[in-house]
Order: structure tokens, then C-alpha cells, then sequence
């Protein structure tokens, strides 16, 4: 959302106590300014919709108080977002049609992916919401718990989202009987077109009020902080994305609520290293126990491993233990540990040890002369 990085109240030229009336006049001076049907800048288009974006949150009393407060208003208002593309021609130049003949809306709200008709705060169910969650690679192996803080628009309380203070009536709207859409004919280059719309007189819900909530002003939410348990499951990639049903934005007057999608960050662990659902780690064995085989005792991040290194192993050999991975997401059998073997040539000797390896050097014979040690020859192997 490149565009929320701009004060909205900037964008639109505006001071922070405009009123409704000010911010509107100041949309349609702007977006006539930036409308890329008359402006050719390069530019032009995204200044056009920043400028959207501005309108679309200063002019909803909601969404405003919400960003005022937060800096912010939740994911998906930016451009692209739904109900952010769509602007009438007919609205900024302020004529009824006259001689227009064909209405740039349809072929503007197709220029940018926006839903024909959508425009404007018309939407009334709530936003999807987007947050980061960091864990560490051991809560992705056994899966984890963790609380969020959540700035949102929530269903107003004191009216339990209808909108209405106690006692109000709610009647069907006049202007739409009811059905939330108004359907307008409009003459295109391609012929007569009828348009369903959303009706603006009782924002789509199909009823009006006689006396709104003080507290949402009759949309039904508030701005609200809340705490969320989100659930992550064992085997959660770096990356992967929860959506929880319903928990993003309220919806205008309980409309369905817009999801929130936590993305999961896995944090790199110390020593064990992650690819798929396997895990890999390095142990450092003695050229000894390289030799002969070993024991080795090697931690995980659910229980510690014995792994057995067989005789003869070499440098940069790996030693697989089947199940010891990390746990599949969704089920199944876990990942395999996978431990690189680093054999450790011995920088000092001490008397005996050396004597040891003499005599061993010796028993390996193979033309090998008393002057020429164990570790002169590994390095004439090493040399190839
Ligand atoms: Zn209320
Ligand atoms: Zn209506």
C-alpha cells in the first residue's frame, strides 16, 4: 500500500478539521485535476487514486475516526482494493449526463479492476485485515498459542451492530424498497445498459433509521483494540498464512466481517537448519570415532537424538535419523534429522597419542616409511 504512506489529509489539501462538505469539494477539485482522461501526466493515474483512497477514508465518519486514531485503516483500502476504483465522470464534472452519451464510470471501473458499482464506502462487509506474527522454530515444531493486538473496526456493543439506539425504528428505505440496490439505465457507445447499483440512501442495507446509535452513529461499528489467541499449528512454514473466519473488520451494520491473515514468521534457529520439513545440523567426531563408529547424542527441537555414526565414516558424510524432522503441517509422518559429520584432525598430540598413531601408522603399512607420519600422509591424500 504505497499510497497510505501519504497523509490523507495532505493528499486530498485539506486541514485536519475539514468538514464533510470541504473534503468533498476538495475530492472533486483533485480528482478532476488527476483524472487521467484529462491529465496525461505519467503519474497521473496513481495521484488519481491516492486521491480515491484519501476520499474513500476521510469521507466515511468511521473510517476516518478510525484513522485519525490509528494512522491507518486495515488493509484493502488502498488502490486495487475492492471499492476503490470505481468514480462516475458525471459526478466530478457535475453533469447529469448532457451530452456526455456514454458513461466513463463503466469503462474507468474496467480500467481498474474495480467491481462496477462499488465505490465510494458503499461496501458493507468488512475489510480483510493483515497482520505479522514472529515464532521460533521450536513453537513450529510443537505448534503454538499466541495473543495478538488487533486495532480494528468491531461491531458496536451498544447497539450489538444493528446501527439503531434503543428504542429506534427501522423502516424500509423508500429509495430502493428495501432491496439495498438501485438499478439506473445508462446510454453507452454499446447501447442501453441497466446497472445495479448500490443504493446510497440507506448505504445497501435495504432499511433506514429514525434514530441512529450515538455510539457507531448507525454503522454499527466502532473502532476497538482486542486481543486474539491465534492457534498455530505444528509444522508452520516461514511464511505460511492463517486466515481467521470472520475476526478482520465488522461489516456496516452487521454485514459479514472481513477476515484477518496472520503471516507467520519462522525465526532461523541457532544450529539447526530447516529445509522442507527435514532438519539439518553438523556434528563434529574424532577421526577415531570417525574410524570405529560412535554414539552421538544430538539435541532437537521436540526430544534429543542418539545417533549412530558407522564405522568408517568420512568428512562431510551425513547420518539421516528417520522421524526426527519436523512435524508435517496438516498430519502425516515427520520429516527426517539429517546430521553432516565433521571429522577433527587433532591440532596437538599429546606423547602417548602420538606414539599411538605411529604404531598404527606402521600397521597400515602400505609402503608407508617411519618418517612419514599419519598426519603427512593424510595430507598427501588430501593433496590427491
Ligand atoms: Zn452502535
Ligand atoms: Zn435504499
Amino acid at each position: 500500500m504505497p499510497a497510505s504512506t501519504r497523509d490523507y489529509y495532505e493528499v486530498l489539501g485539506v486541514t485536519k478539521s475539514a468538514n464533510a462538505e470541504e473534503i468533498k469539494k476538495a475530492f472533486r477539485r483533485k480528482a478532476r485535476e488527476f483524472h487521467p482522461d484529462v491529465n496525461s501526466a505519467p503519474d497521473a493515474e496513481e495521484r488519481f487514486k491516492e486521491v480515491n483512497e484519501a476520499y474513500d477514508v476521510l469521507s466515511d465518519p468511521g473510517k476516518r475516526e478510525q484513522y485519525d486514531r490509528f494512522g491507518t485503516v486495515g488493509r484493502g483500502v488502498g488502490a486495487g482494493g475492492p471499492g476503490g476504483g470505481y468514480v462516475d465522470l458525471n459526478d466530478l464534472f457535475g453533469g447529469g449526463g448532457g451530452g456526455a452519451g456514454f458513461d466513463m464510470g463503466d469503462l474507468f471501473s474496467a480500467f481498474f479492476g474495480g467491481v462496477s458499482g462499488g465505490g465510494r464506502g458503499m461496501r458493507r462487509e468488512g475489510r480483510d485485515m493483515a497482520m505479522g506474527m514472529r515464532i521460533t522454530l521450536e513453537e513450529a515444531a510443537t505448534g503454538v498459542e499466541k495473543e495478538i493486538v488487533i486495532d480494528r473496526l468491531a461491531t458496536c456493543e451498544a447497539c450489538k451492530g444493528t446501527g439503531a439506539a434503543e428504542g429506534a425504528s427501522v423502516a424500509t428505505c423508500p429509495d430502493c424498497h428495501g432491496s439495498g440496490q438501485k438499478v439506473t439505465e445508462r446510454r453507452t457507445f454499446l447501447g442501453v445498459m441497466q446497472t445495479a447499483g448500490p443504493c446510497e440512501r440507506c448505504g445497501s442495507s435495504g432499511q433506514v433509521l429514525d434514530n441512529p446509535c450515538d455510539e457507531c452513529e448507525g454503522s454499527g461499528r466502532v473502532p476497538d483494540r482486542d486481543h486474539i489467541t491465534v492457534v498455530v499449528p505444528a509444522g508452520i512454514r516461514d511464511g505460511q498464512q492463517i486466515r481467521l473466519r470472520g475476526i478482520g473488520e465488522a461489516g456496516i451494520r452487521n454485514a459479514a466481517a472481513g477476515d484477518l491473515i496472520v503471516t507467520v514468521r519462522v525465526a532461523p534457529h541457532e544450529f539447526l537448519h530447516r529445509e522442507g520439513d527435514d532438519l539439518h545440523c553438523k556434528a563434529t567426531i574424532t577421526m577415531t570415532q570417525a574410524a570405529l563408529g560412535a554414539e552421538l547424542e544430538v539435541c532437537g527441537l521436540i526430544e534429543d537424538n542418539e545417533v549412530k555414526v558407522p564405522a568408517g565414516s568420512q568428512h562431510g558424510d551425513s547420518v539421516r535419523v528417520k522421524g526426527r524432522g519436523m512435524p508435517r503441517y496438516g498430519g502425516g509422518s515427520r520429516g527426517d534429522l539429517i546430521v553432516h559429520l565433521g571429522v577433527e584432525i587433532p591440532k596437538k598430540l599429546s606423547k602417548r597419542q602420538k606414539e599411538l598413531l605411529h604404531e598404527l601408522d606402521t600397521e597400515f603399512g602400505d609402503g608407508a616409511t617411519e618418517e612419514k607420519g599419519a598426519l603427512e600422509r593424510l595430507k598427501d591424500w588430501l593433496r590427491g
